[in-house]
């Protein structure tokens, strides 16, 4: 159905394709048939030339994400090595760094916009409250399934294989019912709220490779947001309480993760999962405490709690990499933890507080219709399509 509004958009011929509204029907609205979508070399989505390139790259991916699971589930060691070992420590830096080219190519979303691709999502609207509902289920994820690494997932092949595919289930469903990148992408998905604390100041912005045309599923838009933060939300309380509070906590989180060992499965009991569950939760709210009477200090100056914001997040990645960069420690030159300490410390320092880029993860695409998401509907022959009149 996008693709009617496109020859609209670009002010293409569709002398063939557009007919005159009858005198009956209400002016505000206009009768389009299908016509195919070719945006044109200049606009803002991927070109004609890049689409294959990204879609390759997507496709590439997914089956790194098939390959993954199949490994998690009859080569455990090997599985748990590539997500644990690699995959996972590569991503914070990479959401960092260019979180639009994660935001174009991860498998789990393009799970998610696998139903717009077929032609069967439902493409409902999502609702502001359904969006704060949803944020808080997957910050809650995210505060839950990352301590359960040690007490499961990091040794437990199967464990993570059913998670992967759990999620890979929901974010299928979520994109049948839901509009766009609306119910998986900007909203339930647990690695969501550390893309929008780490991707604040990305160094580069790709082009939308996910969305021909903008419906306006999410507002902020998080990909076409420049200068995203977590506290750059929706309107619902719920929202601006959850993205303060994940600017505050993650240092803490990520330092108290640190402070636990990974349980083998026979020594998980009741000690092990609380162990698990009270070192990062306890550091996190210790951290949201300091951070708090931070924002209280500098009430009244925006630039100071804008710079305290970036500080904490430069805090949570830098923490993470301190201790994770030394790696298979036995193999690497005595040097080589000093070494990276000096090195990625004062890096996302610079990168996240120093920086002052104000660019967004991609580029906004051509809007469908300022009311295209809420005032399409097709007619009964399901080839005509009433597009609200943009104003
Ligand atoms: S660019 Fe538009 S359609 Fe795509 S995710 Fe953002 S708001 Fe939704």
């Amino acid at each position: 159905m996008r693709n009617n509004t496109a020859s609209q958009a670009f002010g293409r011929d569709s002398s063939r394709q557009y007919r005159e509204p009858s005198p009956r029907q209400s002016t505000p609205f206009v009768r389009v048939a299908p016509t195919r979508y070719s945006p044109l070399p200049n606009s803002r989505t991927v070109s004609p030339k890049g689409r294959p390139v990204w879609i390759a790259l997507q496709a590439a991916m997914l089956s790194v994400g098939v390959a993954l699971v199949g490994l998690l589930l009859f080569w455990p060691a090997a599985g748990i090595a590539l997500m644990w070992n690699l995959i996972i420590p590569v991503a914070p830096a990479l959401v960092t760094i260019a979180p639009g080219l994660w935001r174009n190519i991860c498998p789990m979303a393009t799970f998610h916009m696998l139903p717009q691709k077929l032609g069967i999502a439902q493409n409902r609207r999502m609702p502001e409250w359904g969006a704060a509902a949803l944020g808080l289920i997957g910050m809650t994820l995210l505060f839950v399934v990352v301590p359960m690494r040690r007490i499961g997932l990091n040794v437990d092949g199967t464990l993570t294989a059913v998670m992967l595919l759990s999620a890979a289930v929901v974010a299928f469903v979520m994109g049948s019912l839901f509009e766009m990148r609306s119910g998986w992408c900007t909203s339930l998905c647990p690695i969501h709220p550390v893309e929008r604390l780490y991707g604040t100041k990305p160094a580069i912005t790709f082009k939308n490779a996910r969305c021909d045309l903008c419906e306006g599923c999410s507002n902020p838009c998080p990909d076409s947001t420049p200068e995203l933060t977590p506290t750059v939300t929706g309107a619902t309380k719920v929202q601006q309480f959850l993205g303060n509070f994940l600017v505050g906590s993650f240092p803490g989180f990520v330092w108290g993760w640190y402070q636990v060992r990974d349980y083998a499965p026979d020594q998980v009991g009741t000690q092990a999962i609380i162990t698990a569950y009270v070192w990062p939760l306890g550091a996190c709210i210790v951290s949201y405490v300091i951070f708090k009477v931070g924002e209280h200090i500098f009430r009244h100056k925006d630039g100071a709690r804008a710079i305290l914001h970036r500080a904490f997040a430069a805090a949570a990645i830098s923490t993470y990499y301190w201790y994770r960069l030394p790696g298979p420690a036995s193999l690497l030159p005595d040097w080589f933890p000093l070494a990276s300490h000096m090195v990625t410390t004062p890096f996302f320092l610079w990168f996240l507080v120093l920086r002052s880029p104000k660019r967004s993860w991609l580029k906004r695409p051509v809007m469908a219709s300022t009311y295209w998401s809420n005032r399409f509907e097709t007619t009964a022959k399901k080839n005509l399509i009433h597009v609200g009149a943009t104003r």
